[in-house]
């Protein structure tokens, strides 16, 4: 998320007055500097926003346009919706994929203010000292990745996970994972989709061996499309998915891997 969104959404002084900041390291170092030097409140790392309005039974009071900060509590036991009516901007970090990506309007024209920070921050106010900077690569990107093939406890094994690479290999995608799979051993850590791993919105999510718990789901069912594959017809994904598919995976995966590979151009 682009830091013009938050000077935007401090400086706008029309209700009901935002300030988000990626969940990213950057916007988590930055969000509550920002938020304590404005004694605003944030909350941190949302997984979903909403606006609407709140009644105070107390002093019978309608907040209206109210910031709805939505995300996991005690423990990802549940799920807590955050509000600040008192204090403006209403400030929070959200997790990166929560937001769909718009494409860029090349016409828009914002106001850039290029502000000298020498001017406001003393060499004695930085703690830390940058010795040296070493990038590493990325070796696995499941965020931009257009098609998830993800895989579940259901799998059964890690090298049954090796039919997941393959039908990703097949249509350009990457491999994801659940937790319950990663905790196996099945997939990295990197590679899971959820609530305590990443948040991913592509076009196509296939989850193979999945059950669907919430804390999976949060963090896939923006999904565009979703296709669940899974031997219990009454599984819980089921209900998010466009279209399931009823059978044993390590049945019905090598049969798509066929498919694929026969139809694809
Ligand atoms: C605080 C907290 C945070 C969590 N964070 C996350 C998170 O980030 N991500 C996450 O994924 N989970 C998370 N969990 C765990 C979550 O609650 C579930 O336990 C987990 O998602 C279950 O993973 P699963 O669906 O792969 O396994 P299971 O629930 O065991 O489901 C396996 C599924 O595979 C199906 N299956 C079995 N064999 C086959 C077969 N041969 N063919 C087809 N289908 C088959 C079964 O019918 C079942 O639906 C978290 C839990 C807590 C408490």
């Amino acid at each position: 998320m682009p830091y013009t969104s938050v000077i935007a959404g401090l400086f706008r002084q029309e209700q009901p007055q935002i300030a988000l900041m990626g969940a990213t390291t950057a916007g988590r170092d930055l969000g509550p500097r920002v938020s304590s030097a404005l004694h605003s409140g944030l909350t941190a790392d949302c997984t979903s926003l909403e606006i609407g309005d709140h009644y105070v039974k107390k002093t019978d009071t309608t907040y209206k346009n109210l910031l709805y900060q939505i995300r996991p509590a005690f423990g990802g036991n549940i799920i807590a919706t955050i509000i600040n009516p008192d204090h403006r901007p209403q400030m929070a970090t959200v997790r990166e994929g929560v937001m769909k990506k718009e494409i860029v309007n090349r016409n828009y024209r914002g106001e850039l203010k290029r502000i000298n920070v020498s001017e406001f921050i003393r060499p004695e106010d930085l703690a830390v000292e940058i010795i040296e900077r070493h990038m590493e690569a990325r070796r696995v990107d499941i965020k931009s990745a257009q098609i998830v093939v993800a895989g579940g406890y259901g799998m059964g094994s890690k090298e049954n996970f090796n039919l997941l690479y393959e039908l990703a290999d097949v249509l350009g995608g990457e491999v994801a994972a659940s937790r319950a799979a990663v905790d196996a051993g099945f997939a990295g850590h990197e590679r899971q989709v959820g609530q305590t791993g990443v948040t991913v919105r592509p076009k196509l999510y296939i989850a193979c061996g999945i059950s669907g718990q919430i804390q999976h789901t949060a963090g896939m069912n923006q999904s565009g499309k979703i296709i669940a594959i899974n031997n219990d017809s009454m599984a819980p994904i089921n209900s998010i998915a466009d279209y399931v598919i009823n059978g044993d995976v390590s049945e019905v995966i090598p049969r798509l891997i066929k498919f694929y590979k026969a139809n694809a151009r």
